[in-house]
């Protein structure tokens, strides 16, 4: 599949401007060793534009997590991203910050919008705003949501920390239904987002830093597809990442259990080729492709029911019937099946 360039991202980072424990400097060191292409960091309402641009090859951008901190219970934490300016101030209306944002060009993700409670972390914080139209789409995974539906109690707390890939299984279900529900109606646009604070857990006499920058760049990260290569020049490129995203010309990842990097999933029609996050015509003679890193369970799904179901390191499907296929890989690590890719999906129009 020549044309297209890839590059690897994480999004949703917090650093010591709002309440992460991070600078941007920091923050970026991490993502550049963990091999990582850019970084689109969200600090709670505020935007630090000024700490956009490139360090060390790394292209870092700035958007922001909006909410209401005066809601109770809170809720409705939305990403804002490719933003000129703060928001933030029309948080107690999430469709106003959608609006705003929209007419800034930027694009927004509903962060974290179902999360599971536990005696550890019993605090979420879930989208419930659903009259909301016009945002791009949600965080499908997002990985601190993982810990806080693992961490039963301060013991399995510290386990997961040291021995991370031993837990999450993948995005939580009801948010992968949630996200084949909003499918039925319209393009929304699947994100990986790490939550990232690099923040200090204390358990009795043990104090862990048990997320580290670094670790969770290397966890859930967010692939993107774009025409062009990177140019260096921060404006440039900034505009590939958000078109990317706008067009979800990208796919979930758990690099952490396997890199994901060069797999594909595409379609071939008579009117040319298409990729993730694009329409194609049933009257065209779709066939979709997929191409994995190694060896796995690749499945697709049409309006959320599995019509492929194979394991290999490819998967031709001569498509038949409209609807909005999408495509994940499960792959075997540390005796489970793992959620490793989850691929925006190609419309198939009638
Ligand atoms: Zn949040
Ligand atoms: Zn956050």
């Amino acid at each position: 599949m020549s044309g297209w360039y890839e590059y690897v991202g994480n999004i949703h980072i917090h650093t010591i401007h709002s309440d992460g424990s991070g600078t941007y400097q920091e923050v970026a060191e991490a993502a550049h060793k963990a091999g990582l292409d850019f970084i689109i960091v969200t600090d709670h309402n505020v935007v630090v534009k000024e700490e956009e641009g490139y360090r060390d090859g790394l292209l870092v951008l700035v958007g922001e997590e909006v909410h209401d901190p005066e809601r109770k219970p809170e809720a409705n934490h939305l990403l804002c991203l490719g933003i000129r300016d703060d928001v933030s101030h029309l948080a107690p209306t999430p469709q106003k910050v959608i609006d705003a944002v929209n007419e800034q060009g930027g694009v927004t993700f509903l962060a974290h919008p179902i999360e599971r409670s536990s005696p550890l972390v019993p605090k979420t914080f879930p989208w419930t705003d659903w009259t909301v139209r016009g945002f791009t789409g949600i965080e499908l995974w997002n990985y601190m949501s993982s810990f806080r539906e693992f961490a039963v109690n301060y013991a399995v707390g510290l386990v997961f920390s040291f021995i991370p890939q031993a837990f999450p299984e993948g995005p939580l279900p009801e948010v992968l239904s949630l996200w084949d529900d909003l499918l039925v109606e319209d393009k929304v646009v699947a994100i990986g987002g790490s939550d990232a604070h690099g923040k200090t857990y204390r358990a009795g006499p043990i104090r862990r830093r048990i997320f580290p920058y670094e670790f969770l760049f290397r966890a859930v990260n967010t692939h993107i597809l774009v025409p062009e290569p990177f140019s260096g020049e921060v404006g440039h490129d900034a505009r590939l990442v958000y078109d990317a995203l706008r067009q979800g010309h990208a796919w979930v990842a758990y690099d952490l259990v396997g890199d994901t990097r060069h797999f594909r999933f595409w379609a071939t029609s008579r009117a040319g080729r298409a990729i993730m996050g694009d329409d194609v015509a049933l009257s065209d003679a779709p066939t979709l492709h997929a191409i994995t890193p190694e060896r796995a369970r690749i499945v697709l799904r049409k309006d959320g029911e599995v019509v492929y179901d194979e394991v290999g390191r490819t998967m031709t499907f001569p498509v038949q019937e409209a609807g909005v296929y999408r495509l994940e890989v499960w792959k075997r690590a540390w005796g489970k099946e793992r959620g490793w890719v989850f691929a925006n999906p190609v419309y198939v129009r009638a």
